[in-house]
């Protein structure tokens, strides 16, 4: 590991200021980050720890929804109260993620953060463009069973590994952050992440000093919510293909489908026009597996990964399905 100084923030300001230094990076849990030092994949000349500020509390907010703070570790979010039982997606979400040691330890803004698990990527010896621009991508040949089949690129075929994003965008979450110039702004989480274009190594539209502060739900939907995730062991291994999915009925119709993918893409992925096509809809097989072929539109396999391509198709059915008939 490269050596590296090291200060603790009192204040999201601070921290943002101290942040905007060169070569400076925050540090939270420290789950995700320590890992990439220690493989010289990330080799930050400063750290601004920021797992101290005062950003712990999930506070109900005027009109219904919940504020949660950015250092509010994963545990402790899905354990809460008012998660399982408004938001109990995200809380599911939450315990399919990750292991229970690392869960006390990750944050909220850093589960957002995390990166890529590509193989390649952790790996120093092979090419990889988020890694090094410009160098290659040895997934696009290579054994690529865990990478992306929507929203890819030809430099970069990555996924975002967060479970709790997934159920975050299926929510209409928002994010909260500061500037080291002050400024403080409100976005939605889908316009956090980008897709990897011809620039992967940017993997979200916050500026390097910018902090996320806290995450924002809006009053908890209609309906039933349900996060499954398909993976090759059923606990400590990230998704193949996850959905998070929140159902109303109206008797024998539905009234409103909402989903977004995990695990297929750079981002959570969500389709909202094949959502508005679900509303009234008769609840039955058919349906569904008619949102499973529209919502995968597009899709490509790069060989090792093409199953995941009727996977997420039939993932998704039986999400829906059973999120309807509950
Ligand atoms: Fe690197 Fe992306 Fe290719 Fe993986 S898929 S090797 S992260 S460029």
């Amino acid at each position: 590991m490269k050596a590296f100084t090291y200060e603790r923030a009192n204040d999201a300001l601070q921290a943002a200021k101290a942040a905007a230094k060169p070569g400076a990076k925050f540090i939270a849990g420290g789950t995700n980050l320590l890992d990439l030092m220690k493989l010289e994949i990330e080799q930050p000349t400063h750290l601004v720890d920021v797992s101290r500020l005062p950003l712990t509390q999930i506070e109900d907010t005027s009109d219904g929804g919940l504020r949660i703070g950015s250092q509010v570790p994963n545990s402790d979010l899905a354990a809460d109260q008012r998660v399982r039982e408004r938001y109990p997606v995200l809380s599911q979400a939450l315990l399919a993620g990750a292991s229970g040691q690392l869960r006390n330890k990750a944050s909220t803004g850093g589960n957002l953060l995390q990166r890529t698990r590509c193989y390649f990527f952790y790996d120093t010896n092979r090419a990889c463009n988020k890694r090094t621009p410009g160098s290659g991508c040895s997934a696009m040949e290579g054994f690529n069973r865990i990478h992306a089949v929507l929203g890819a690129s030809d430099h970069c075929i990555a996924t975002h590994p967060s479970d709790m994003a997934v159920a975050l965008t299926v929510l209409d979450a928002q994010i909260e952050t500061i500037r080291s110039d002050g400024q403080a702004r409100r976005f939605p989480l889908s316009e956090l992440h980008r897709l990897p274009g011809d620039t992967p190594h940017i993997e979200t539209t916050l500026e390097p000093s910018e902090l996320i502060t806290g995450v924002l739900l809006p009053p908890p939907p209609k309906g039933k919510q349900i996060y499954r995730k398909v993976r090759d062991r059923a606990s400590y291994a990230f998704a193949l293909v996850s959905v998070a999915a929140i159902v109303s009925i109206d008797g024998t119709k539905l009234q409103e489908a909402r989903f977004a993918f995990g695990g297929v893409a750079h981002k959570p992925w969500r389709v909202t026009e094949v959502e508005r096509t679900l509303s009234g809809k008769v609840i039955d097989d058919q349906t569904f597996i008619e949102a499973g072929e529209l919502a995968l539109t597009g899709a490509k396999g790069h060989g090792a990964n093409d199953f995941k391509i009727p996977l997420a198709k039939r993932t998704l059915a039986r999400t829906l399905a059973d999120a309807a008939r509950a």
